[in-house]
């Protein structure tokens, strides 16, 4: 299997060069020249397959060379927590995606990734420099999938007073090779700053740099799995095979996964995107126009992004062809009070407690519902554990969440991250201090 860049498919790479170098080196981003596809009876089968073994099936068909029993260990390590379907009513399940080590979906992708960077990397002599431009979670899951992995040196950027409490904890305590930087600025600028130093002459000839972005194809390949184990527990509970997923999105990674689920043949009847009040992917279904702009602040933060990273691979997947691409995704966005008044509604209707960003995905679902009421039952993906946004969901029900132990232990350490300007001149001086 190779990989194209985005920005010309002339410029191609295999699985080891795209998940080592993250992004084509004309700044586009990789996708797989084809998507492979899975028979009728593969989708059959899904209600008893494991994570593990839809995992061997779907990845070692981009894995290209890669042997089987390297590629089993890395799913092995990285997935190594489970991912239960809850369901709530006949129309309605949530898919938990919070299990892992720092309670967000991101623990899938970013684990896969290190695993398999330190796989790749393991015969190098050069020291491997990740730069991840983070709003939140990002930063914590590659943090702590990376903690201790040899020659491998970790640098995270994050905007300043942007990131909860508890997320600025999990960013700037790990230590050892994992290095914090304060971007005084929004998450776009880190993402231009990590952009630009990919491209930064002197910083390429000093470090051998590499991204743990959703960018990287290695974080997107592992979110696809989910999807097919999700579609076969709905199948094995309910008996339903008709499904909607309803996916509360930002940089549109976790979205950009679940399609290529489909376009390997799972029938999904539609995706919902689900974003706040950041509504350029709306606003683009709606007028056909794709205007970035910068981010806003929200509640639900983790998705606060102006300039959708993968929107270009969402357009590569389905040839530009907007009215393709509204056949299978429909939009819509939730406020911060909508978002509120559904942390709320959920709990009163089903004792179930979500987070805001599970919210705003639940609002959209529920919005689509009412256009297109029909048998279809509605898989909306909680991204994260609700203790994660304490500030948020304990006023909103007036009660107190109790903290998982795993989010409890970083709390107490000390802060440790470089507060820098997002000049890029600027950056690229502290980067180089605190790297060498
Ligand atoms: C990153 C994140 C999202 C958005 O995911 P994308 O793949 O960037 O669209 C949603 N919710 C949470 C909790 C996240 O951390």
């Amino acid at each position: 299997m190779k990989y194209y860049s985005t920005k010309n498919k002339k410029i191609t790479a295999n699985f080891r060069t795209a998940v080592i170098n993250g992004i084509a080196e004309d700044g586009g981003l990789f996708m797989p020249e084809e998507i492979p596809q899975f028979p009728a009876g593969m989708m059959q089968s899904l209600p008893n397959q494991s994570l593990h073994e839809i995992g061997m099936q779907v990845i070692s068909k981009f894995a290209g060379y890669m042997d089987q029993l390297s590629l089993l260990k890395i799913i092995e390590q990285a997935i190594n927590f489970n991912a239960p379907v809850k369901t709530l009513s006949e129309s309605l399940s949530i898919l938990e995606l919070f299990h892992g080590p720092t309670l967000a979906f991101k623990d899938f992708g970013a684990r896969f990734l290190a695993n398999a960077m330190a796989h790749f990397n393991k015969d190098e002599d050069k020291e491997l420099i990740i730069l991840v431009a983070t709003s939140g979670d990002t930063g914590s899951a590659v943090a702590s999938s990376f903690y201790g992995k040899e020659g491998i040196k970790v640098g995270l950027l994050y905007p300043s007073g942007m990131v909860s409490q508890i997320q600025e904890k999990q960013l700037t305590t790990m230590g050892k090779n994992i290095k914090a930087f304060e971007i005084e600025g929004t998450f776009d600028d880190c993402q231009r700053l990590v952009k630009t130093a990919f491209l930064d002459p002197n910083i390429k000839e000093k470090f051998n740099l590499s991204s743990a972005n959703s960018i990287n194809i290695a974080r997107l390949l592992p979110q696809s799995l989910y999807y097919f184990y999700a579609y076969g527990q709905v199948k094995k509970n309910l008996g339903i095979d008709d499904v909607i997923f309803t996916v509360p999105s930002g940089n549109f990674g976790n979205l950009t996964a679940g399609l290529i689920a489909g376009k390997m043949g799972l029938p999904v009847k539609k995706y919902i995107a689900a974003v706040n009040s950041n509504t350029v992917f709306t606003e683009y279904l709606q007028n056909g126009v794709f205007k970035p702009r910068p981010a806003r602040k929200t509640l639900s933060n983790a998705m606060d992004v102006g300039d959708p990273s993968n929107f270009v691979r969402i357009e590569a997947l389905f040839d530009k062809n907007i009215n393709r691409i509204r056949q299978h995704i429909y939009s819509d966005s939730a406020t911060d009070q909508e978002t509120i008044a559904t942390i709320k509604s959920i709990y009163e209707q089903y004792k179930y407690i979500i987070d805001p960003h599970g919210a705003v995905g639940c609002f959209v679902n529920e919005k689509y519902r009412k256009i297109n009421p029909g048998p279809a039952h509605a898989v909306v993906l909680e991204t994260a554990h609700p203790a994660k946004f304490a500030d948020c969901v304990e006023p909103a029900l007036n009660m107190k969440i109790e903290m998982p132990a795993r989010l409890a232990a970083c709390l107490n350490k000390q802060k440790n991250a470089l507060k820098i300007s997002s000049d890029f001149n600027t950056f690229r001086e502290g980067l180089i201090a605190e790297m060498k």
